[in-house]
């Protein structure tokens, strides 16, 4: 069980993550036919991981539905999103002892919306350069082609705005980046 979060900007833009500077995400195209199907033919979606952990988006994103996790199941996926940040054994034993009332200064954890602050940024700044961006996270059981599941169109959020929303980000809705800067001409 693996979350990713797939990223979807016009077809007739190339997405890259180094136009924006940043070294530790990577993008590969989704094979989720899914969302593939879902954002229709003028659109184009990629998969957002860390270039560390590139086989899924479980350190860039935590789910703020509140589903009842058992205290096992809270420390067991805890630990593997920290695993999938590069954090060694002793910071993760560290970081699962501390948390409870207090949360650490990750800024993934921070984030009410539960999706990575580097995240929001990343899809922000395509919003305004590609002339919109959509996106929408899903938790794979199986594999991530065949793995048929139904996507909400969710809210549409001004990019200027995007690191700022605060509401959860919920599986399986399809939110919408609209560009807020000018266009050069
Ligand atoms: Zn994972």
């Amino acid at each position: 069980m693996c979350y990713f979060i797939a990223v979807a900007v016009k077809r007739e833009y190339q997405l890259s993550v180094s136009e924006f500077s940043v070294t530790t995400l990577r993008l590969t195209p989704s094979d989720s036919r899914t969302i593939n199907h879902h954002i229709g033919p003028k659109w184009r979606a990629w998969f957002l991981t860390e270039n560390a952990h590139p086989d899924c988006s479980c350190g860039l994103y935590v789910s703020p539905e509140t589903e009842p996790l058992s205290p096992e199941e809270d420390l067991g996926r805890r630990r593997h999103k920290y695993l999938k940040k590069g954090w060694s054994s002793a910071k993760i034993e560290r970081a699962l002892r501390d948390s409870g009332a207090n949360h650490t200064n990750d800024d993934e954890v921070t984030d009410p919306s539960g999706m990575s602050r580097l995240v929001k940024r990343l899809i922000a700044a395509a919003a305004d350069k590609y002339d919109d961006a959509r996106f929408v996270v899903h938790e794979y059981a199986r594999d991530t082609a065949s793995e048929k599941f139904t996507i909400r169109d969710g809210p549409v959020v001004a990019a200027k705005e995007l690191l700022d929303f605060a509401n959860p980000i919920l599986p399986d809705t399809m939110y919408t980046v609209r560009r807020t800067r000018a266009r050069a001409v």
